[in-house]
């Protein structure tokens, strides 16, 4: 039997990695599809678990012979998901998670319709300051362009928000952590009651109160949006 192909989209230092790791951790059969990039490694990151890193020629020559679901060029870096992943997925029937940006998610949605999408959201700006500050410092790296980078991109993701299936906010870890998990199991037709309230409430659509307050002090109005949304 196929898995679910589940894509997870976020501002850089929303704390995706962070709840995928702590979702992988409560929910088993989740696969995490490992991407190649040709940025350098950061922090601990090893070759071959947080990403495959290679070179621009080597990512080209890639491109070239069709092996990518989709790629992007994200901070002047290529990133790219291999359709090598998704067939051991699919071999071994398990659910895959894709951690893309926004490029690359609309690729995957129109490749494959059945995918379930997931964007994640930090409370505010403010906390997304903190949180990019706070991963620098420990990484030692704080470059100031970077970060003013990073910040203003996030408002301009955010205006996809409606295209994913869902809307997380990220505020407090483990409220996340087991929203993503109901959502994950209510997709696979095993929530109980409680995780498909906690999936329903998460859906894009809905609205909840922390997305209405996240989209309030990020300054995107639902209007914002839906408009957008009426243009595309
Ligand atoms: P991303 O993968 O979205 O770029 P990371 O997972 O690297 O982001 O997280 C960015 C920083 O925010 C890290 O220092 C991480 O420890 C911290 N962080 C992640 N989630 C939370 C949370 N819910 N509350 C507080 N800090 C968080
Ligand atoms: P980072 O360099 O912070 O790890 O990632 C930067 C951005 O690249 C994040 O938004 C992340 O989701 C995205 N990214 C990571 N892997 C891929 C991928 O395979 N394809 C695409 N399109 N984006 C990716």
């Amino acid at each position: 039997m196929a898995g679910i192909l589940f894509i997870i989209s976020a501002p850089s230092g929303s704390g995706k990695s962070t709840l995928v790791n702590e979702v992988r951790r409560l929910v088993e059969g989740l696969d995490f599809s490992i991407s190649y990039t040709t940025r350098e490694p950061r922090g601990s990151e090893e070759d071959g678990r947080e990403y495959h890193f290679t070179t621009r020629e080597n990512f080209r020559a890639m491109i070239d012979r069709g092996e990518f679901l989709e790629w992007a060029e994200v901070f002047g870096n290529y990133y790219g998901t291999a359709l090598a992943a998704l067939d051991h997925a699919r071999e071994l029937g398990r659910d895959l998670l894709l951690d893309i940006d926004v490029q690359g998610a609309l690729q995957v949605m129109t490749k494959m319709p059945g995918a379930v999408s997931i964007f994640i959201l930090p409370p505010s700006p403010q906390v997304l300051e903190r949180r990019l500050r706070n991963r620098s410092q420990a990484e030692g790296v704080t470059q100031e362009a970077i970060i003013e980078r990073r910040l203003s991109q996030a408002r301009l993701e955010l205006l996809n928000l409606h295209r994913y299936s869902y809307a997380l906010v990220n505020d407090d870890l483990d409220t996340a952590a087991s929203e993503m998990r109901g959502i994950v199991l209510t997709e696979r037709g095993a929530g109980a009651a409680q995780e498909r309230t906690a999936a329903h409430n998460c859906r894009s659509d809905s609205r909840s109160a922390a997305l209405t307050a996240a989209l309030g002090h990020f300054e995107v109005e639902v209007a914002d949006v839906t408009r957008y949304a009426r243009r595309s």
